[in-house]
């Protein structure tokens, strides 16, 4: 087990002094790992594999909420649907149609984030934030009564240039502000921001993040 408890207490700390949640990002981790980190009270976990996510829900204790926080297929939304806690990362109408489709068939209503493109990087996934006027359209035209849009989400270039990332996250946030302006200023739900991982995460906090998606720092890095 390569659990490093001191780093999630101080981790953990921080995130919760900001107001925000730690979202510990197991994927790729064994079970017990994620054991270690459950018997210290904690249960916001997040994975980005469907498969890898069946099973360990399958295995493990029943009120560990799971943050799905990669790119979901559409063909694989029914295999999470019924038990999914949140879903980060939804960047097309078709996935959003999708989501609301199986969560009424599986009788709930799904919370879900709209990612957003805000990293220099290119990256096919993300809704770019310029292109917010055409937001409305997607949200109005694509049904999706069986889902709750709580907030939005991004990822940060991978640089140590600090200022840019910090660019970055004050973007998504202001994105968020500028939806909850227009569209969610009645829905108090809409609250989440979700941004900042291992090596961003204090920046994130510094932008008004709620939810840090932490995975290395907790867990030791990945293969
Ligand atoms: C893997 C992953 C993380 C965690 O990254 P670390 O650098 O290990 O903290 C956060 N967010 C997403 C979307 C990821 O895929």
């Amino acid at each position: 087990m390569s659990v490093n408890l001191a780093a999630y207490q101080s981790i953990n700390a921080a995130v919760t002094a900001a107001g925000a949640t730690l979202v510990a990002v197991s994927k790729t981790k064994p079970s017990e790992d994620i054991m270690a980190l459950y018997e210290q009270g904690h249960r916001d976990f997040g994975e980005n594999r469907v498969a890898e996510l069946v099973e360990k829900h399958a295995a493990l204790p029943k009120d560990i909420r799971w943050h799905f926080i990669g790119h979901l297929q559409r063909n694989k939304v029914k295999d999470i649907v019924s038990f999914v806690h949140l879903i980060h990362a939804v960047d097309s109408a078709r996935l959003l149609g999708e989501i609301s489709k199986r969560a009424a068939a599986a009788g709930r209503t799904v919370d879900v984030l709209l990612q957003f493109h805000i990293a220099a990087e290119e990256s096919k996934y993300g809704l770019e934030p310029t292109a917010l006027a055409e937001l409305p359209e997607i949200l109005i035209t694509t049904p999706h009564d069986n889902v709750r849009i709580v907030g939005v989400m991004g990822m940060a270039t991978y640089t140590e240039a600090e200022d840019q990332v910090s660019r970055e996250f004050q973007l998504l946030a202001s994105t968020f502000r500028k939806l909850k302006e227009s569209f969610y200023a009645e829905q108090e739900s809409f609250k989440e921001i979700s941004m900042g991982m291992s090596g961003d995460y204090p920046l994130a906090l510094a932008a008004g993040s709620t939810l840090v998606r932490v995975g290395s720092s907790l867990f030791g890095s990945r293969n």
